[in-house]
Order: structure tokens, then C-alpha cells, then sequence
């Protein structure tokens, strides 16, 4: 069977997230929506939609950890029987996750946000943004939990579908390929839109963090060779020309990494100075997003060899590599 979509509201700019229903064999639900009070209601409605009671759900499938994708997650399974199923180096932010938190924010606030050269009221915006987020997180036993790994497959509506690891919009997410339909669960990997490259603290062990743009470009890569008749997203509706929609990702980030790099040969190096011209189009509080873009286009630069960092002051600088002779 195809999966059901169930779209459920979010207090965001983004508007709307999506679970997905199976109905058979067994019911599973794929991503839950926050925990907010109105969208546990829809998703009641949406279940019910389908002759479906939270209680009636046997599994419940993460795309990857974030609020809005597993909110709800906690309270299905103390209404029912269910497990939760995540890719393995997601579940630690289902279990106990306030160390990574606590990782995260120290990260932003100590290490990430004072080398961005920021006024310190748009830092602690970012920071405080982080606290509302981490306030939306929900736990869930570890004995509910089954992990998986990638590269294996999760049986959903009566087929099996292949766990693909996409990291980029987030280091840990999934999603879940069906060959013999060509349908793609594309969680926040691919969307009708650019998902926003979420800076992450660094691994356990490292000191830096590993740049979000350069490995959703590689996973966008990874999708782009699969034969998909249908991708049903995280957010939005599904949608069918999964090629072009990567086509027109790729010649935007293209665009907007050359405008970066125009920028820096003309001698703007700060990260304050490229987001005012970049993003001059959003207010300065609502700039968040465009700073996870900026830094993506610039670890991109990066990569390509065509701009280096230097630390001045404790500030990034960003300077162009000359074109060799
Ligand atoms: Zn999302």
C-alpha cells in the first residue's frame, strides 16, 4: 500500500509537517508532528480519518530527531503498545537527551557563535531559539526504542524499504526507499525547497564540527541516482519529478556559493558583513536560517578549495585561495 499522508500543523514559519500512515499489515506511523496540543488533535483526526486510534499503533518510524518530526512520539507510545523505531545514531536524542542539549548549546554559545563575529543579541536569539527547541524534545525508555542500522530495510505497508542515511539537514536522518514502486519517504532531505543545513555540535571525540552543506550535497547526489516515481516529503506535498526538483536545489546553492565567493573576492570577510548583503531581503532577527545557509556556501568554499579561514581576534575571517599562477 502507499503511505497515507497526515499533514499536521506546526507553531512555525514553515507551516505544516507530514507523518505517514500504514494501515496494513500492521499500523505504523511515520513521524509523529510536535507535541503541541493541536497537532496531537489532527493527528487523532487524521488516524481516525482511516479507522485508526493512536492506541491501535504498533510502530511508530523516526525520520530523524527533531522536534517536529517526533514530538508526538511519547504520547502514542503511552497509549499504546508501540516502539519506536530511529536510526541508531539518532536515538540518542530520544533517550536521554539533555546532555546532548546541554553539547549543543555550549557548542552554539562558547565555540560556534562568538567565531561568527554576531552582535551578542542575535547570538543569544540563536541560543534562546535553541532552549525552545531542546523545550519541545520529548523522551522515550530505552526499552521502547529499536534502533536500526542503514543499509538495511524496514517493512511498511506490506514491502520493504531500504534505510538510506542522508546526513545534511541533520547529521542523523534517514530515508526510506521502496524499489519495486520507486516511492521515497524524502523526510527533510528532499523538499519542495532547500532544508536548511542545521549546524550541529561536533562529534563526540572531535573538536570540529563536520559542514552540513558539502554532506547534503553528497546525499542529494545519493537520491538523485535512485529511480523515484513518488517522494513523499517531510513537509509539503509529494510530488513527483524528483530530478528537476533536485536540478533547481543544486543550480540555487550553485548560484548562491558564487555570489558568496564574488563577495569575499571583493573583500567583504566577515560572516556579519556577507549576511547583511545576502539576506538583506529577511529582518535581522529572522536571520537565522540565512546564517545556516551562509555557513553551508562557505564550508562549500572551503571544499572547493576557493576560500580559506583564518581566525582573527577570535572572529572567522574568510579570504579568497588565488587561482594559481
Ligand atoms: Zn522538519
Amino acid at each position: 500500500m502507499d503511505p497515507i499522508r497526515i499533514e499536521l500543523p506546526t507553531g512555525w514559519s514553515m507551516g505544516s509537517v507530514n507523518a505517514y500512515l500504514f494501515t496494513h499489515p500492521e499500523i505504523i506511523l511515520v513521524d509523529t508532528g510536535d507535541k503541541a496540543e493541536d497537532a496531537w488533535e489532527a493527528l487523532v483526526d487524521g488516524l481516525a480519518a482511516h479507522g485508526v486510534a493512536p492506541r491501535d499503533i504498533s510502530r511508530v518510524v523516526i525520520t530523524h530527531p527533531h522536534v517536529d518530526h517526533f514530538g508526538s512520539a511519547r504520547r502514542i507510545i503511552d497509549e499504546s503498545d508501540a516502539t519506536v523505531w530511529i536510526f541508531e545514531q539518532g536515538a540518542p536524542w530520544l533517550l536521554e537527551s539533555s546532555t546532548l542539549w546541554e553539547q549543543r548549546a555550549n557548542y552554539y554559545r562558547d565555540h560556534f557563535l562568538p567565531r561568527t563575529g554576531l552582535p551578542a543579541e542575535t547570538r543569544q536569539l540563536i541560543v534562546a531559539g535553541n532552549e525552545q527547541l531542546r523545550s519541545m524534545a520529548v523522551s522515550v525508555p530505552e526499552e521502547r526504542i529499536i534502533p536500526f542500522r542503514a543499509g538495511g530495510e524496514l517493512h511498511m505497508g506490506g514491502m520493504g524499504w531500504q534505510i538510506i542515511h542522508t546526513p545534511g539537514h541533520a547529521s542523523t536522518q534517514t530515508v526510506f526507499y521502496q524499489p519495486e514502486t520507486r516511492q521515497l519517504i524524502s523526510a527533510d532531505m528532499l523538499l519542495a525547497v532547500v532544508p536548511v543545513p542545521i549546524v550541529e555540535h561536533p562529534p563526540a571525540g572531535r573538536r570540529d564540527r563536520d559542514p552540513a552543506l558539502p554532506q547534503f550535497m553528497r546525499s542529494l547526489a545519493a537520491l538523485e541516482a535512485l529511480e523515484v516515481d513518488r517522494v513523499y516529503p517531510g513537509h509539503g506535498r509529494p510530488f513527483d519529478d524528483h530530478r528537476a526538483v533536485i536540478a533547481r536545489q543544486r543550480e540555487r546553492i550553485e548560484s548562491r556559493k558564487a555570489q558568496c565567493l564574488e563577495l569575499i573576492r571583493e573583500g567583504k570577510s566577515t560572516i556579519p558583513e556577507l549576511l547583511e548583503i545576502m539576506y538583506s531581503h529577511q529582518p535581522p532577527v529572522g536571520r537565522v536560517t540565512g546564517l545556516w545557509m551562509l555557513v553551508g556556501y562557505l564550508d562549500l568554499l572551503i571544499d572547493d578549495g576557493l576560500v580559506r579561514e583564518e581566525e582573527l581576534d577570535g572572529v572567522s575571517r574568510y579570504y579568497p585561495v588565488p587561482d594559481r599562477p
